[in-house]
């Protein structure tokens, strides 16, 4: 009984984050076109189950633009969800939560404790680890939202045949860190081509010991957002 539980708990977990990823991919790809005045086309039914994302008004109109959303995107998405971009923190806290979760089966089995103890101890580790991982969700969305929009941009760009330049808008206040605030000095108001700026992020990164991973996470708890220069 206990271990079923165990192992749903853990795979609707995963389940949830890998619809939370795909959501904010979805908005960050949305968010940007809508930036630029594009309309999106779901191409070789790359939206899968999740075509009610785009409503009629985000679908093709009139005269505007329109970029696709396709295999390209599905694909990303995927690899984000495998942690290949990602910090991979949600697998590291699913497999704490899995074995905080054996342990309390284990304690119930050795202590023979009773059922509703055990399932109240379970329930106190499970919320634990869902206050951690929706703090951590917070940052992971960010960037995930910010592949999404990159993304978007990309596709723009190769219809106008120019690329844009681009920025990080810095949250800034008592909690920003040093290499934000660095990056905030050295980014010209003008934006910079986005390999420069990768470029500058991780030199900057490396400076204060942060790795750079996808196109804009340096570090949890960051609230950038990346953007063309209008
Ligand atoms: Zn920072």
């Amino acid at each position: 009984m206990l271990p079923m539980l165990m192992i749903n708990v853990t795979k609707d977990l995963k389940l949830l984050v890998e619809e939370e990823m795909r959501d904010a991919y979805v908005h960050g790809f949305k968010s940007a076109a809508e930036e630029n005045k594009t309309n999106i086309i779901s191409k070789n039914g790359g939206l899968n189950e999740s075509t009610s994302d785009f409503d009629a008004q985000s679908l093709y109109k009139g005269e505007r633009l329109a970029i696709d959303f396709d295999q390209e995107d599905e694909d990303a998405i995927r690899a984000l969800n495998s942690g290949k971009v990602q910090t991979n923190i949600y697998s590291e806290l699913n497999y704490e939560l899995s074995t905080k979760l054996n342990q309390q089966v284990n304690n119930a089995i050795v202590e023979g404790r009773s059922i509703p103890n055990t399932v109240s101890e379970m329930q106190k580790v499970l919320n634990t680890e869902t206050y951690k991982l929706t703090r951590i969700a917070r940052t992971e969305i960010i960037n995930v939202t910010n592949e999404g929009r990159l993304a978007s941009y990309k596709k723009i760009e190769r219809l106008r045949k120019k690329p844009f330049k681009y920025t990080l808008v810095v949250a800034s206040g008592l909690r920003t860190c040093d290499a934000h605030r660095e990056l905030d000095r050295r980014i010209p108001a003008a934006g910079l081509p986005m390999d420069d700026l990768i470029q500058l992020q991780q030199s900057v990164g490396a400076s204060h010991g942060l790795a750079l991973r996808g196109n804009s996470l340096l570090h949890p708890n960051q609230r950038t957002v990346l953007m063309r220069v209008p």
